[in-house]
């Protein structure tokens, strides 16, 4: 791409064009270094641009219905002429290639809404890179204009670390029963949530989910909150029958207005906190394709195994080499 067709792509995402927005996305979630610079001259042209959208993590354990319930809460806020995109991080597609949102069946509604950006998740990487792709996603998204962005997770443990470093508010998404109860959520969780979903609170289930939430009412209360000027708040709803999905958007709204003097403090520090995950991740790549490194990395890993060198010293060889090199 010449540096005329990156100014015309970003021209072009600017001006909300969905497809320049899935072309750049692409580019940015490429392995091809051509592709990955090409990315970031977009990225850098329009990042003047990006800022503009209340970012929400909305995490959860299979089947506690975060589809269903992204569904309704996605139309809710299109409803209301807001611009909605939903991005997906799934570590289990990292591992097989799958997706969480490769379903076509999964947000068919709103898939079909002309003001909605649905983006499944990139597969074939690990984790950190799958984190970081939806990253610049995310601002991609923001800078073509749709303020507000859903960035969805799995619930497994390792994924939500790295989501709730992306978004404003972080949104845990849980069934009543199921296992999923207090104590199948481990508690680093649950001190990321900003707000905490019981979903299913309907048919034979509602007595359940309202326990559930004042349960998690009162577990919450005992933890530190991420904000000064907002505290955890547990809500119930029922994604499949629609109701306390107004009081989930107006749960967002009063924390957008409530952290609002904060935030962008939290954002810069968001990014500084990418700025090193970058450097480990780059460092770490540049390690293992170094050839001076690559040649002694077998046979140190070998001798580490067999406890003939330590851990400290092998370590210590591989990085004199990589400097040196
Ligand atoms: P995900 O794996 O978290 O995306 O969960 P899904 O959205 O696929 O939902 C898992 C199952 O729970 C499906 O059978 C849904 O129909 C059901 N489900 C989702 N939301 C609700 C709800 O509010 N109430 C009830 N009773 N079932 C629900």
């Amino acid at each position: 791409m010449t540096s005329d067709e990156i100014a015309e792509l970003a021209g072009a995402l600017r001006a909300g064009d969905r497809r320049a927005l899935a072309r750049a996305i692409t580019l940015a979630e490429s392995t091809r270094p051509d592709h990955r610079d090409q990315a970031e001259a977009v990225l850098a042209a329009v990042l003047p641009d990006t800022g503009g959208a209340v970012r929400i993590g909305i995490s959860g354990a299979p089947g506690a219905g975060k589809s269903t319930f992204i569904e309704v809460f996605g139309l809710h806020v299109a409803d209301q002429s807001h611009r909605l995109a939903v991005l997906a991080v799934d570590p289990s597609s990292a591992r097989t290639g799958g997706s969480i949102l490769a379903d076509k069946t999964r947000m068919t509604e709103l898939a079909r809404r002309p003001d909605v950006y649905i983006r499944p998740s990139p597969g074939g990487a690990h984790l950190g890179g799958v984190a970081r792709r939806t990253r610049e996603a995310l601002l991609l998204c923001e800078a073509a204009g749709f303020d507000v962005v859903v960035v969805e997770t799995i619930g497994v443990g390792q994924s939500e670390v790295a989501v709730a470093d992306l978004v404003d508010l972080f949104c845990l998404l849980v069934a009543p029963g199921g296992g999923d109860d207090l104590q199948g959520i481990k508690r680093g969780i649950m001190e990321l949530a900003d707000l905490l979903i019981v979903n299913k609170c309907d048919g034979d289930l509602a007595a359940a989910a309202r326990r559930a939430q004042a349960d998690y009412a009162n577990a919450l209360h005992l933890m530190r909150p991420r904000w000064s000027g907002w505290t955890a708040q547990v809500l119930a709803c029922s994604a499949l029958e629609g109701s306390g999905i107004d009081e989930v958007w107006q749960a967002v709204e009063a924390f957008g207005a409530a952290v609002r003097d904060e935030l962008p403090a939290v954002r810069s520090h968001q990014a500084v906190v990418w700025l090193w995950s970058e450097l480990q991740d780059t460092l770490l790549d540049r390690l293992r394709d170094d050839p001076a490194v690559a040649q002694r990395l077998g046979p140190l890993e070998a001798e580490v195994a067999a406890g003939t060198v330590t851990p400290t010293a092998a370590a210590r060889e591989l990085l004199d080499r990589f400097s040196s090199s």
